[in-house]
């Protein structure tokens, strides 16, 4: 965004703070430790190490993040979605992805976001391509 134009009202943020687009469906956060319960928190706050090189951004929602209609959660496309996050079309070649995946994210090993989460004011659009 050009420095000289402010940020649209519904995606301002303060300082130390990110405003992330939540499905209304999606689980409220649990306590760090807790197990992961796919509220998608995280992941669309700021993307993992292996999301930054994804998304190629520090900062925001990550583009492998899933939103999951009937489950009602979140999951990272990279376990759910190995041949859209990334593009490769072998099934080997996702089943490689996804058992890369589980190691690089360390799924299944409870939440580990230090996040707090406060209700921002209904209304807007979610940037593009967001789940
Ligand atoms: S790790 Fe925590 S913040 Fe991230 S999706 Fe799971 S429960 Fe939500
Ligand atoms: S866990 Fe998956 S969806 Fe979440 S930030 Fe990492 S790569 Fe993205």
């Amino acid at each position: 965004m050009p420095p000289d134009s402010a940020p649209p009202p519904d995606t301002a943020a303060a300082p130390g703070r990110v405003v992330a687009w939540l499905q209304p469906a999606a689980p409220p956060k649990p306590p760090v430790g807790a197990p992961c319960n796919g509220c998608g928190l995280c992941c669309l706050a700021e993307p993992c190490p292996v999301g930054m090189l994804l998304s190629r951004r520090r900062q925001g929602a990550c583009v492998a993040l899933r939103w999951q209609a009937d489950a009602q959660r979140y999951a990272c496309g990279l376990l759910i979605d190995p041949g859209g996050v990334t593009g490769l079309r072998a099934a080997w070649a996702q089943r490689t992805v996804v058992r890369l995946a589980r190691r690089w994210i360390a799924a299944g090993t409870g939440c580990d976001a230090d996040l707090e989460a406060a209700p921002g004011t209904p209304g807007g659009q979610p940037p593009h391509g967001q789940p």
